[in-house]
């Protein structure tokens, strides 16, 4: 089976969607947006590298509803994840899919390798991170992001009203799970330096 360049993931989040959800970051990006929460996940050559088997077998035993795939860039590896997704839920058959990206939805279209993630996708929060327009909505970055609903296993109305965010701590440190607020950021921020 294929193989994926991760950071990270954790099988039990309520922070990125609704309802209990894997939470998948790859690992790799290449556009550097001024204030990214994630650097250390934009080095093309940093994480792990893991068979997707793997982490399907993860994902499986999860029993999540839902997937949240965000990094670094998805989509930078969309033809081994859209393989991931498509299996998982032959596994888990009501499993609904978030994905973030830094590229917009018309880009993607327009990319023939990205066609077989984004047709497993259910929810796409496209655009790049603009720390001026980091304005709390939830669910995204900042403002210029859209919340584009390709499917109808998700809705608006499913969305949580505030940005909702979890530090969880590990042998090598903490992570950030959710998009913070500016509270969490500034905690996060102390965090690192110290
Ligand atoms: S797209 Fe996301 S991961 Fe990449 S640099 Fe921008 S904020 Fe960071």
């Amino acid at each position: 089976m294929s193989t994926l360049r991760i950071a990270w993931f954790t099988a039990d989040t309520r922070c990125l969607g609704p309802g209990k959800r894997f939470a998948l970051w790859v690992q790799g990006c290449g556009r550097k947006c001024e204030g990214c929460i994630a650097p250390s996940l934009q080095d093309t050559a940093g994480g792990k590298v893991s068979d997707t088997a793997e982490i399907l077998r993860e994902i499986a035993e999860s029993g999540a509803e839902g997937l949240t795939i965000s990094g670094g860039e998805p989509f930078l590896q969309a033809e081994p994840l859209g393989e991931l997704v498509k299996a998982a839920r032959r596994l888990l058959p009501g499993l609904n899919v978030i994905v973030y990206t830094g590229f917009t939805y018309e880009e993607l279209r327009e990319n023939p390798s990205a066609a077989g993630l984004l047709a497993e996708t259910d929810l796409l929060i496209d655009g790049e991170y603009v720390r001026e327009l980091d304005d709390g909505l939830p669910m995204r970055g900042s403002s210029n992001q859209r919340l584009i609903f390709l499917t109808n296993r998700l809705d608006p109305g499913d969305m949580p009203d505030s940005r909702t965010n979890k530090i969880i701590f590990t042998e090598k440190g903490f992570r950030m799970v959710g998009i913070p607020s500016k509270g969490a950021k500034e905690l996060l921020g102390i965090m690192q330096e110290g």
